[in-house]
């Protein structure tokens, strides 16, 4: 392919479009296929990132230094230097004030064009400086010439796409596409009510406007998509998405489940919540009970249980199991960890044995004839209760009979091993419930959409007896005085854990660097005492070591032998130890804001005053970044992991929120969820009626948004 000539793109438009469009393999249609602009309605959807004003010609002594600005001059001097390096110097004058224009890559039809004497229209962002004006690599054509209407598109483009072809494409595409109307009539102006908008905007009309705004337009508007066009584009947007949503809703209420019916009295699930040693909170009651209705029903129960950590999840999953036991059926639990796995094994085991109940264990690093032993249980059904870790998928292992499926931490895992799950069950055609438990809550604008298939119940109450947690940002210059503090933490009884950060780009410095604190820590803290007489034994967690190694450490910890714990991240999630009050997060500025709030809820489980410490180094800068300092901050500033997430939420974006692997394709283009919640709650009220009434223009609409894409949004 020819190179652009780098000293202006109009100069060679024409060519640019006429020379290529013929070429049926042209470069510049395989970037567009790159852009994924492969039907008119992508070209016609896809929307300038700026816009540059072409339509008016300002005088020279009007421009402001670093304006963009449109000349019409006369060349009044043009000379090739050589130093410091060749470059065209070409003088304008506009009758205001000269101009210098510069070139470092220039072809001599160009020197030619800019020949003392002509008159030529130039346009380029102007400098000011010691020689005076200057414009570095303009774009002009000769002067004379109709002035456009509207304004500049600048569109997202690739290597290879220039402008002014991508520009021709894309006015095609919008010419062709097929814009009629996909809301059922007399929606759009609900819709315009709601919002607040006057006058009704078309598809068409926005889309015409937003690629060509007339001057008079508010650039502002146009650049935070707060214009009626863009209002109608992100209204059209988020339908598109809820329609996809419910329609996935609807397909997989046509699947079967078994009914699993709570049986009243003297069952499992009275003997388990009698056993307890506390009592439900009001939110653990309310849930349990949504949780048991969806189960009753005849189709697989997709539920989503959100709470903050330390909300009391494992009891409500507990009991929900307990349930479907009474049924007669068998239940999973997965969890992402080992660790937690383990733990929530234990737990459940202490709540269930004394009960009568067989509960397996399932791990990858299980010795291979307890394995075997294990499944053997779960394929006769003698364990009705089985827990583990992503084992727990593998082909190997059959159930009886399985019915429920929860899966701890939803958030560590994909899609894949979530069907993988729901599939674990081989009975004429049904599928066994789902309940997925996290304590990454999600913002309701992200429920609404993006979960807007699952239903979701949320822990809004945290047991009684809790005592807040108080968190302080402490620069590592003062890390002697948080070791004093942990001095006094170890000498009531109580344990401390400290996290050292994951090092990204390597786990092995990241194990030498957990090694090293926890050497350095051993060393600090000699001669601490605990009350009770106990040797001040200081444990290392780390992701590395033997599963049998970790168990060893969590089982001292949780047993209340070890003061100390220092980890890698891997106690991130799920772990409980209640006696454990003081969270001492290093490098927390490198940490996410999700991961410090879940890190900091291993504390302040129990009824003693726990605290938070994160430790931040600047390292060789003078101070930190400005998005380090906005977490740390949050963190300092709330406890509710709603309000967490809701600001995490606001420094990442929702596509870094989501995570890439459930974003993927399907994050929204235009609209944004952190603001758009009016728009968003209209879409949702409109997907379901048109649907309902006008499937034919639901169709349409969803085929004209997604296009094929509509698959990734059920995952
Ligand atoms: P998470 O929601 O983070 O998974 P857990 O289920 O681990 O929280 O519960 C945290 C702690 O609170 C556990 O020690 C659990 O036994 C305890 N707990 C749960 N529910 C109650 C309750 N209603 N009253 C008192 N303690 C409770
Ligand atoms: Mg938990």
């Amino acid at each position: 392919m020819p190179k652009m000539p780098r000293a202006t793109a109009d100069n060679t438009a024409a060519t640019a479009v006429t020379g290529r469009a013929a070429d049926a393999l042209s470069p510049a249609q395989k970037a567009l296929e790159k852009l994924g602009l492969k039907r008119d309605i992508d070209l016609a959807l896809h929307l300038p990132l700026r816009y540059e004003d072409e339509t008016r010609i300002v005088k020279l002594d009007e421009v402001r230094e670093g304006q963009q600005a449109q000349i019409e001059a006369v060349v009044t001097h043009q000379e090739v230097t050589f130093r410091p390096r060749r470059q065209l110097i070409v003088t304008v004058h506009d009758g205001s004030d000269t101009c210098t224009l510069r070139f470092f890559s220039f072809y001599g039809s160009q020197q030619k064009a800019l020949a003392v004497g002509n008159r030529i229209r130039v346009r380029g962002e102007v400098k000011g400086g010691f020689l005076g004006r200057t414009m570095l690599h303009p774009s002009f054509k000769a002067a004379g010439g109709n002035l456009p209407t509207a304004l500049t598109p600048i569109y997202p483009t690739v290597a290879g796409l220039p402008q002014p072809y991508l520009r021709k494409a894309v006015l095609a595409g919008l010419a062709r596409s097929d814009l009629s109307d996909t809301f059922a009539p007399g929606d759009l102006e609900v819709l315009h009510k709601g919002i607040g908008h006057q006058p009704l905007w078309t598809l068409r009309d926005a889309l015409s406007f937003l690629h060509h705004p007339t001057p008079d337009v508010s650039l502002d508007t146009l650049m935070d998509h707060s214009h009626p066009a863009w209002q109608r584009l992100k209204a059209e947007e988020l339908l598109a998405q809820q329609i996809s949503q419910l329609q996935s809703r609807r397909e997989r209420a046509a699947l079967r489940a078994p009914t699993l019916q709570a049986v009243v009295g003297g069952t499992l699930h009275t003997r388990l919540l009698a056993a307890l040693p506390f009592g439900l909170t009001q939110a653990q009651q309310r849930v349990g009970a949504e949780i048991a209705k969806d189960m009753a029903r005849t189709i697989p129960m997709h539920r989503l249980l959100q709470g903050d950590v330390g909300a009391g999840k494992t009891v409500v999953a507990a009991l929900a199991a307990a349930i479907c036991m009474d049924a007669g059926w068998q239940c999973a639990l997965m969890a992402p960890t080992e660790i937690l796995a383990e733990q929530h094994f234990r737990k459940l085991l202490g709540w269930l044995e004394p009960l009568g109940i067989t509960t397996a264990w399932l791990t990858g690093t299980q010795k291979t004839k307890e394995r075997r032993a294990m499944l053997a249980l779960i394929e006769s059904g003698e364990a009705q209760l089985v827990v583990g870790t992503h084992a727990i998928i593998q082909d190997k292992v059959k159930f009886k009979n399985l019915a429920l499926a929860i899966i701890d931490e939803q958030h560590r895992f994909g899609v894949a091993q979530r069907l993988a799950l729901r599939n674990k069950l081989h009975h004429e055609e049904m599928e066994p419930h789902l309940l997925m438990m996290t304590a990454t809550p999600i913002p309701r604008t992200l429920a609404m959409s993006y979960y807007a298939d699952l239903d979701v119940a949320t822990l809004d109450e945290l047991p009684p007896g809790r005592t807040p947690i108080v968190t302080k940002v402490v620069s590592d210059h003062r890390r002697d005085e948080v070791i004093e503090r942990i001095r006094g933490q170890i000498a009531q009884g109580r344990q401390v854990y400290w996290v050292c950060p994951l090092i990204e780009e390597s786990e092995a410095l990241d194990l030498t660097n957990a090694t090293q604190t926890h050497a350095d820590l051993a060393e600090a803290l000699q001669g601490a005492t605990r009350a009770d007489g106990q040797p001040v034994l200081i444990g290392l967690l780390h992701s590395r070591m033997h599963a049998d190694d970790k168990k060893a450490v969590m089982g001292a910890f949780t047993a209340g032998l070890m003061s100390v714990l220092v980890s890698t991240t891997v106690i991130e999630v799920g772990v409980d130890v209640p006696n454990a009050s003081l969270m001492v997060i290093e490098h927390a500025e490198r940490f996410g804001l999700s991961q410090l709030h879940q890190l900091r809820g291993r504390v302040g489980r129990g009824a003693a005053a726990s605290a938070c410490v994160l430790l931040y180094s600047t390292g060789d800068a003078p101070r930190l970044g400005e998005a380090a300092r906005e977490r740390l901050k949050a963190m300092a500033e709330t406890n509710d992991g709603f309000e967490i997430a809701r600001r995490d939420l606001e420094i990442r974006g929702p596509g870094e929120f989501l995570g890439a692997r459930q974003s993927g394709e399907a994050m929204l283009r235009f609209a944004d969820l952190a603001t758009d919640t009016a728009l968003l709650e209209w879409a949702r009220a409109e997907a379901p009626m048109l649907l309902d009434r006008y499937p034919h223009l639901a169709q349409k609409h969803v085929a004209r948004w997604l296009g094929g894409k509509a698959e990734y949004l059920k995952a």
